[in-house]
């Protein structure tokens, strides 16, 4: 049948393709296509990088000190050779001139190949000199990222040399290189780390295609070109499968795009239970791009429009006022009038401002980076970017229907200091004649604090949001991007249940609006419960909004809420509520 490889199933649906790996490096390594008529650019960039590097190591060695040591002078030897050797030199070229990858990725592409081959010989001292060709790759790739100023990524990817359906391979991939990927050609994906509401999972969900986190081995066992099925369902890809296993798989492929064709034909459906109760499905979005796939979908507005991805891929310079204005102000246009949340920057944990500071962040600065400056705690440590931040929001206000939501508040004092960097932006605004509309402020419940002193921000928001995703990280302690804990990231645990019930009860007796924008939101397992508990707005990426509403259309939340109390209360609420809930909805 295929070797199967097993992971976290982070969305719906089966892809079938070739495997395209994207390796992952000690160095900081772009992954973009670039169009046909790029290649001789390409190749010229990685003709330079070796020449470049050649010259480095000539100079090293001619200068090597009278007494240094003959094996140095050797080792650089070996580096030369290494760097002129077909299996690099030539080899790299390819994968830039037939799959259009971009130098630096050709590069670690086959630097994979490499080691692969490294890692199978036998003899001790052939096996070891995989070192010196990671560390020849290591000095071209910097001196790629030196030249890569301005190279502009195709992120659609051109007419690759492949008619073949492609699938993503990587261990680990950044948000912000995952945000590269959004309007790309896979239709797939499989990584060796991350959880289910990693934000590389998050990513992945919102470009709609089947995948598969926190799978360890995959990027050890599939290779490049490999077919592999991905069942986004299941947590399980396939590597090389027998014809019989294909065609199972091709089967299941195309009943899901009937079940979603049948799906879309509710987009104009008005959200409304049996028992008349009227609810708001919301989209969850991280560019403007993403506000006509909400539409589409049938979405009322913006939930949660996460403002950190215009933050990223940018090597580390941050968007100005105008840029920003800009963004917000296109998201608004391009919702017609419908209302956009507009979270402030949640940089931070696993969404660092690049790739590079990821895996400084992650592995070696700091213990704890989702304990550390993240989301409110970094903005308001850098008041003249939260600033500009908050003018450009105000400023798209006068645009259409805004609103503001704040990330991970916990004190009081980080609330005073909020409303206080609102006022003044709004002082600044005047002052400078700039036009913005009336914003509404909100809060995101996601640090378990919050959830219990929920007064505190009833008083002082018009309305609040539920970060389930963060709310379970840090009610379990359960680093939600660490897949050897992903068993335990669990949004049914009875503590998280009275958490997010709690919320919802108390602001809705406040006359306050609450929303639930985490995962748990677009999860069909959640919507009678969240129904019971009295929620009435929720926040999803565009492509759940149709399943959640059919969901919904068969419910009678008069009944739901009857069942409500036994379901909390119960040691297993998860076997409860399917016993309850399911019964209770239709
Ligand atoms: C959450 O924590 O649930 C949330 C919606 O925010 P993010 O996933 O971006 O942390
Ligand atoms: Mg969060």
């Amino acid at each position: 049948m295929g070797i199967q490889v097993f992971g976290v199933a982070v969305s719906r649906g089966v892809a079938i393709g070739r495997a395209v790996l994207v390796a992952s490096s000690r160095v900081d390594v772009a992954h973009y296509f670039i169009g046909r008529a790029e290649v001789p650019q390409e190749v010229a960039r990685l003709r330079n990088a070796r020449d470049e590097v050649a010259r480095e190591l000539e100079t090293l060695q001619r200068d090597l000190p009278e007494d240094a040591p003959s094996e140095l002078s050797a080792l650089l030897d070996v580096h030369l050779m290494v760097l002129h050797d077909d299996a690099l030199a030539e080899a790299t070229k390819s994968w830039i001139a037939e799959r259009h990858y971009n130098a630096e990725w050709a590069l670690s592409a086959q630097l994979e190949v490499l080691a692969r081959q490294f890692d199978e010989m036998e003899d001790p001292y052939l096996r070891e000199r995989k070192a010196d060709v990671e560390q020849v790759v290591e000095r071209l790739l910097r001196t790629l990222a030196r030249s890569r100023v301005g190279a502009q990524p195709s992120p659609a990817g051109p007419g690759l040399a492949t008619e073949d359906p492609l699938v993503l391979v990587a261990s680990d991939i950044a948000p912000a290189d995952m945000l590269q990927f959004k309007r790309s050609v896979f239709t797939g994906f499989i990584t060796d780390v991350g959880g289910r509401t990693s934000h590389t999972a998050i990513v992945a969900r919102s470009m709609d295609i089947p995948a598969v986190v926190g799978a360890r081995e995959a990027s050890r066992l599939i290779r490049q070109d490999d077919w592999v099925i991905i069942d986004g369902d299941a947590g399980v890809a396939v590597v090389n499968p027998s014809p019989i296993v294909l065609e199972e798989y091709r089967f299941r492929q195309r009943q899901s795009e009937l079940e979603r064709a049948r799906l879309d034909r509710l987009r104009h459906t008005p959200a409304v239970t049996l028992d008349g109760e009227a609810v708001e499905l919301l989209a969850n979005i991280e560019l403007p791009d993403d506000a006509p796939a909400a539409l589409a979908a049938g979405a009322v507005g913006v939930g949660l429009f996460r403002s950190e991805f215009l933050f990223m891929n940018r090597n580390g310079a941050l968007p100005g006022e105008d840029e920003q204005f800009e963004a917000y102000r296109s998201a608004v246009q391009a919702m017609q009038g419908l209302p956009v949340t507009i979270r402030t920057v949640d940089i931070g944990a696993d969404k660092p401002l690049d790739v590079m500071s990821a895996q400084e962040l992650r592995h070696e600065h700091l213990l704890n980076p989702a304990l550390g400056l993240r989301a409110i705690r970094w903005s308001l440590s850098e008041p003249a970017m939260f600033l500009e931040q908050l003018r450009a929001i105000l400023r798209a206000s006068a645009y259409g229907k805004v609103r503001i939501l704040i990330p991970m508040l916990a004190h009081a004092s980080e609330i005073t200091a909020c409303l206080a960097a609102i006022a003044r932006a709004r002082a600044q605004l005047d002052e400078a004649g700039s036009a913005y509309g009336p914003v509404e402020l909100g809060a995101m419940i996601e640090v378990p604090a919050a959830a219990i002193g929920i007064d505190l921000f009833l008083r002082q928001f018009d309305f609040v949001s539920l970060g389930t995703n963060d709310l379970i990280q840090y009610t379990l302690a359960i680093d939600r991007a660490d897949e050897a804990v992903a068993h335990l990231f669990d949004p049914w645990h009875p503590a998280v249940l009275h958490l997010v019930a709690q919320t919802i009860r108390r602001a809705r007796e406040a006359g306050r609006g609450v929303s639930v924008c985490g995962e748990m939101a677009g999860d069909v397992a959640f919507t009678e419960l969240l129904l019971a508990m009295g929620l009435r707005s929720f926040s999803m990426h565009p492509s759940q909004v149709p399943s959640v509403k059919q969901r919904l259309l068969r419910c009678d939340t008069r009944r739901l809420a009857q069942q409500l109390e036994r379901v909390l209360s119960s040691g297993e609420p998860a076997a409860e509520a399917a016993r309850r809930l399911r019964g209770a909805g239709y």
